[in-house]
Order: C-alpha cells, then structure tokens, then sequence
C-alpha cells in the first residue's frame, strides 16, 4: 500500500466499498457453504424482483427454475466435498426465475473463497435478455435470409430451365417452320409453271381478232403467276440465306448484257407509259461476280421502283464499273418513303406505312441487303416522301478477281 492510501479515512472507504455494490449494474450475491444467500446487492433483488429482506437467509436455489435446481444441489454438494479454485471467469449461460414465475437468461460469473473456515461464493449476475432476444432476432434473420436466397436460387433455376426448354421448343418450331416454307413454296413452283405452261398455250390458241378480252385475261392470269411464283423465291431465298447455305460464286459477266435483258423482263411488269430508262457510264463493263446475287439485287430494287411510282412516270436504272466498283443507281420519282419508316428498310417482312393497298412481302431489301454483305457490297438510299427514292449500290469486283 503507498504512503498516501494509507493516510484515508478507513470509514471512508467503507462507504466507498458500499457504494460500490448498491450501485453495481449486475446483481450480486454471496452465498455461504449451505448454499444460503448471505449478502445481495438491490440491482439484484431489481432483477428477480424481490423486495428488501425476502431473499437474505433463503437457498440460492430459489433463484433457478425448478428444472434447475436439483442439479444445482448436487453441484455444490461435490464443489464443497472437492473445492477447486475458481476466478470469477467467463460466464455462463443460464436461466433465472423471477419471483412472479417468469424466467428469463441470465449470465452468471462465480467467484469462491474462504473467510475464517467458512467457504463462500460470490455470484455476479448479468440480465442478458435484450443480449438473447438480439441473438435469436439475429438467427431468425438469417435462417429467413437463407431460406430467401434457397428459394430465389430455385427460383432462377427453375427460370434458367424453362428458358432453356422455350429456347429448344423455338428452336425445333423454327427448323420446322423453315421446313414448312421451303417445301411448300417448291411444291406451289410446280404447278405454277405448269399453269404459265397451260396460259401459254391458251394465248397461242386464241390468237387473231376478235379474241382481245380472252388475251386480256390471259396476260393478267401471267402477271399473277408471275407475281406468285416471285413472292416464292423470296421466301426461298430468305429460308436459304437464314440457314446459311448460300455463298458468292463469281463468275465473268457483262454488266450492260446482263441489265438490258433483265429490262426486257421487267417491262413486262411496267405500269402504262412507265419509261424504264438504262444507263451505262464508261467503257468498262466485264465484272467478276455472283450472277443471281446481282441479278437479284437489280430486280428487287427495280421492281420496288416500278411498284412504287405510279403509270407514266419514268424508272432509272444507271451503271458504271470504275475503282474496281460496280455502282448500281436506281431512281424513280414515286411515293417516296416516310421518313419515320427509312431506318427499318432492310428489316425482313418490313413495309412502310404508305404501301400497305399496294402488294409485297417486305422481304425484298432484305435479301439485297443479305446478298451484298455476302458480296462485300454496300447499299445507301435518298428518298422523299411524294417525290420519289434512290438507291444506289457499291460492289467491290476486285476481291473476287483471281
Ligand atoms: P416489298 O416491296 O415486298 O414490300 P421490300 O423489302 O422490297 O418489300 O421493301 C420494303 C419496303 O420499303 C416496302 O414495303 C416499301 O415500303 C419501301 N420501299 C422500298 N423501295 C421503295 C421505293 N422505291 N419507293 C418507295 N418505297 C419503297
């Protein structure tokens, strides 16, 4: 002890020493050798919720569910018979019962030692209620959160797989789909042509005056087949650029050739006093390229031009081979494109909202668009609404020079 402890007031520190226990947060209580409560603090008669005096003299017992309390006999009963030294350590976990019946968890540190012979011991009693409830709250959250997350990860699966099974379903009523249009546009070429065949004859037939209206009849039963039988390579073609089965197989050709005989077809479709002019610019006009994707890609924008403009006004079509470039301009002075409807142009089955009495599949820009990446080519178009559209296509021929 130093020098100026000493020197205090022994009554003093007696109050000290008092002041202490009444005022501890944890309840305190010393209980002798029978296991009798000898000395208890108020937090603690607080915390059973006794008064003053109803707990001195009592069995600590009292203080534990009668589940407990039986074991708790037997328990000291071998601490007296074998005492071994204990510190107030870490506590332990237990439950107190309440002087109205309730129980509620305690934690409770012990401390044994002996004065004069008499052993004794000192427990410290901590209400861990709020500790517990935060505990079980605790466990509660994440049981949930668990159960959550097991159920949102079945959840996903079962979404994943139904994804997957959709994606095969669509992926078989595609193939089947595809399936269906070749085969059936194939099987209508059949007996198209032999109706064109038959129309033939029938006009050679009925030949001579006298017979216009039956040659009238006869020319618009060709423009329908003709139409028909156009509206089925589409869609053979658009099958056959969907499963990837077409390739660019160059051949030499002669540009000038190749569009006068094309022409003399498409005047056939021609509206009355519809011009069909051609142009060709330069001296070059060998070209090394695929024949039917060009042949294709001149008919389609020519045919949209003729259908899209209407009886006596002229259609354009201009060539030019320079820079190992094929340039292909087609100008008509028709109803234009809404300019709303101008970024979906090469959509497939797409048409503009000004076209729907006039017929077409909306395949045809399409498959020009399909080919020409095949090519290597490019497309760009000016159109107005009401004044008519150009369309010019770039092909580069070097590429497919040997
Ligand atoms: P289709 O002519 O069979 O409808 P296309 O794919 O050839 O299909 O053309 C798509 C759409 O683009 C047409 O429906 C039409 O609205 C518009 N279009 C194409 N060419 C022209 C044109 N020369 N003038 C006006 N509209 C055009």
């Amino acid at each position: 002890m130093s020098h100026e402890e000493s020197n205090v007031d022994p009554v003093h520190l007696e109050r000290v020493r008092e002041m202490l226990f009444s005022t501890a947060a944890e309840g305190l209580v010393l209980v002798d050798g029978s296991g009798t409560i000898r000395m208890l603090n108020p937090r603690l008669l607080e915390l059973f919720g006794y008064e003053e005096g109803e707990l001195l003299g009592r069995s600590i017992e009292l203080l534990l569910p009668e589940s407990f309390r039986r074991a708790h006999v037997a328990h000291r009963k071998e601490y007296n018979a074998k005492p071994a030294k204990r510190h107030m350590g870490r506590g332990r976990e237990l439950n107190g019962l309440r002087k109205d019946g309730t129980i509620f968890p305690v934690e409770v540190g012990l401390n044994h030692f002996t004065v004069e012979k008499e052993r004794y011991v000192m427990g410290l009693v901590t209400d861990i209620s709020e500790r517990r409830k935060a505990e079980e709250e605790l466990q509660r959250n994440t049981a949930e959160l668990e159960k959550r997350v097991e159920e949102r990860t079945a959840e996903l699966a079962k979404g994943a797989r139904a994804v997957e099974i959709a994606y095969e379903r669509e992926k078989e009523l595609n193939a089947l789909k595809s399936r269906f249009v070749s085969m059936a546009s194939h099987e209508f070429r059949t007996p198209l042509s032999t109706i064109m065949g038959s129309v033939d004859l029938i006009a050679r037939y009925t030949e001579g005056p006298g017979n216009e209206k039956v040659e009238k009849h006869v020319q618009r039963i060709r423009t329908k087949v003709r139409d028909l039988t156009a509206i089925l390579n589409d869609f053979l073609s658009f099958e056959r650029l969907e499963q990837d089965d077409v390739s660019s197989v160059p051949e030499e050709l002669d540009i000038v050739h190749l569009c006068i005989g094309l022409l003399e077809e498409l005047r056939g479709m021609a509206k009355a006093g519809q011009a069909l002019e051609y142009d060709h610019s330069g001296d070059e006009r060998s070209i090394l390229m695929d024949r039917s994707m060009l042949v294709n890609t001149i008919t389609n924008l020519m045919t949209n031009a003729i259908k899209y403009s209407p009886e006596g006004s002229p259609v354009t079509l201009r060539t030019a081979v320079d820079d190992d470039c094929l340039r292909i301009v087609v100008i008509d002075r028709g109803i234009g494109i809404p300019l709303a409807d101008q970024e979906h142009l090469f959509e497939p089955f797409f048409r503009a909202q000004n076209v729907l009495t006039i017929q077409g599949t909306g395949l045809g820009l399409h498959l020009v668009k399909r080919y020409l990446d095949l090519m290597g080519g490019e497309i760009s178009y000016s159109s107005t609404p009401g004044q008519g559209s150009t369309f010019t296509v770039r092909i580069p021929e070097k590429q497919y020079k040997p």
